[in-house]
């Protein structure tokens, strides 16, 4: 279902125009406003769901088809040197659409972005605590 306030339910939908990629029935992917990198896209589901929690296994299942499929599209015509794929879920994390949607980031040798993360560290204890709360 299409949520009434939601801007990209619009541009899923084809409401409001958007520079579109690629479209089929359940998925439009269209260029980010904002780009990260040129030709940074987003993969945005035509059904509401706000996050990765919300997403039906089905969505969650069709839309890395996808993402392959525009990845290696991307590459070709733009010929970028890598791609980050990027999901954010939660304020916290970065998101700030409340609709789900996949980040497709073409990367640049020197493009001047940082999308990595500085990495911490754990002993093994502490990663046996981690995986005892996970997974018990
Ligand atoms: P996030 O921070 O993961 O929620 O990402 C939201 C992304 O949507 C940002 O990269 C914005 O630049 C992009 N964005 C917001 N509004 C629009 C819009 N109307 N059309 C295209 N991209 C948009
Ligand atoms: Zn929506």
């Amino acid at each position: 279902m299409k949520k009434e306030d939601c801007i990209f339910c619009k541009i899923a939908n084809g409401e409001i125009p958007s520079k579109t990629l690629y479209e089929d029935e359940d998925f439009r992917v269209i260029l980010d406003l904002g780009p990260a990198t040129k030709g940074h896209a987003l993969i945005l589901p035509k059904e509401h769901a706000a996050n990765i929690y919300e997403i039906t296994d089905s969505q969650a299942a069709k839309v890395m088809v996808v993402a392959k499929k525009m990845a290696a599209l991307i590459t070709e015509k733009l010929q970028c040197d890598g791609f980050n794929l990027v999901q954010n879920n939660g304020e916290t994390a970065g998101q700030t659409v409340n609709h789900f949607h996949l980040h497709l980031i073409p990367r640049y040798q020197n493009d001047g972005q940082k999308i990595l993360w500085k990495p911490g560290e754990a002993s093994q204890e502490e990663l046996e605590e981690v995986k005892r709360q996970i997974t018990e």
